[in-house]
């Protein structure tokens, strides 16, 4: 593929010997279409064997910054490199070492679930065995089903068997549980804890913060093309530090406190009311309340 700036052109395709750690580095990306600039002049580097989530409103450019890296999209500008080369001009060797779920692949295929999995195991060197990346997506049962009758939630799992059939070193999912239902979302989490120890390092695209929460060891916050934020989600926003609110009961009357220090509240209010605390519950802002704030919209 080729860019359509000299910029790029130039670009070095070799990693540096200090990058080995490195998955993925971004300096100042940018993509217009037309006059709308989609992505602003992003950086991001994410490490080898992390989960790495991106997270961002409709529109915020989250997909035309991952379809850059994955080498389908052409960039303006900017340096990208992903396992150590720029996508923009990869070769197939890059190609077997990056597993993709796309957004909306649909299954209208007349193979069954398992001619299909084979079908892309048989485009790599060192593919997984077929059923055992069956069974890793929860589709065994559905070995023999044609692809075309599985359910959104099963089609969706077969995409990721396709994206893991070929051992990725980096895996991108975008989107990737859209239309799970919850126990689906549940079996899936544990599917990329699974690939977690594979050592297999992943960048996913979602709209769900419990899922970027509960999968991503960072999570960069996306919004009009830019990168508001990058942390742990713990600590995004500066969450871990923000004012606590201690609520409880006393004297049969709801009562509240804002407080910078809740474990000194909370002590004092034990003893003042001698142990136990009525309905005590101490609160910090969710990070869906800091997301909301990142992205200016009103929580
Ligand atoms: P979503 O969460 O809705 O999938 P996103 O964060 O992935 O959104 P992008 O798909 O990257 O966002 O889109 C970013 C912006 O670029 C949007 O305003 C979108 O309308 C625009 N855009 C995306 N692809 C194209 C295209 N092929 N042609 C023109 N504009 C596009």
């Amino acid at each position: 593929m080729t860019t359509d700036s000299p910029g790029v052109a130039d670009h070095q395709t070799t990693p540096a010997p200090a990058d080995v750690d490195v998955a993925i580095s971004v300096r100042g990306l940018r993509k217009s279409y037309g006059v709308h600039e989609a992505v602003a002049g992003i950086d991001l580097d994410i490490a080898r064997g992390e989960i790495f989530a991106l997270l961002g409103p409709n529109g915020a450019g989250k997909t035309t910054t991952v379809e850059i890296l994955e080498g389908y999209r052409r960039r303006d500008a900017g340096e990208v490199s992903v396992l150590g080369v720029d996508p923009a001009r990869a070769d197939a060797r890059w190609k077997s070492q990056i597993g993709i779920v796309l957004q909306s692949k649909g299954g209208d295929s007349e193979l069954t679930v398992a001619e299909t999995v084979r079908v892309q195991a048989s485009y790599f060197a060192n593919p997984r065995p077929v059923e055992e990346v069956i069974g890793l997506v929860g589709l065994t049962e559905k070995l023999k089903a044609r692809a075309s009758s599985l359910s959104g939630g099963q089609q969706r799992r077969l995409d990721v068997a396709l994206g893991i059939v070929g051992r990725p070193r980096l895996l991108f999912l975008d989107e990737p549980t859209t239309g799970f239902d919850p126990e689906a979302r549940r079996q899936f989490w544990e599917l990329i804890g699974q690939l977690r120890q594979l050592g297999t390092t992943m960048l996913l695209t979602t709209h769900y913060l419990d899922e970027a929460e509960a999968l991503a060891d960072r999570v960069g916050v996306i919004a009009g093309g830019r990168i508001v934020e990058v942390g742990i989600p713990a600590e995004l926003g500066g969450r871990h530090l923000a004012p606590a609110r201690v609520r409880w009961v006393e004297d049969g009357r709801r009562r509240e406190e804002t407080t910078a220090t809740p474990t000194a509240v909370v002590q004092a209010l034990s003893q003042r009311l001698g142990g136990e605390i009525p309905g005590l519950a101490v609160q910090r802002p969710s990070l869906e309340d800091i997301y909301l704030q990142m992205i200016g919209e009103p929580a």
